[in-house]
């Protein structure tokens, strides 16, 4: 019986053209793209993206985020034998990150779209 996760199908993960990692600027493994739903200041529910990158310097003290980091040591690339591991990692990870994230951000992604006028 398939019971998959509808969030986790609408993950999608981009290994090539990462943007340089935000908080150190060195070079992103890969950028995780979910879904991400929060309250706005009217109390009306809007849902958009979120996008986290993955980075071998910032990331490696976070236990999902260092599985995956020693996934690219040995392979550096995603192929078909290590796709299903891969994928579980990844899952796992942006799990992680949305749950550390949604309380940190939501504030601040409020903010920033208030200030540019779109909430
Ligand atoms: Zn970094």
């Amino acid at each position: 019986m398939s019971n998959q996760q509808h969030d986790a199908e609408e993950l999608l993960i981009k290994l090539e053209e990462a943007p340089p990692c935000p908080r150190c600027g060195g070079v992103a493994l890969l950028v995780a793209q979910f879904p991400h739903a929060w309250r706005n200041s009217r109390g009306e529910n809007v849902s958009g993206r979120k996008e986290v990158l993955l980075c071998a310097s910032c990331d490696h003290r976070e236990p999902a985020a260092a599985e995956l980091l020693a996934l690219f040591a040995v392979d550096d690339q995603v192929s078909p034998e290590n796709l299903r591991v891969f994928g579980g990692l990844v899952a796992e990870w942006v799990d992680s990150v949305r749950h550390r994230t949604v309380d940190e951000e939501a504030l601040s992604d409020e903010f920033e779209q208030w200030r540019r006028g779109e909430l």
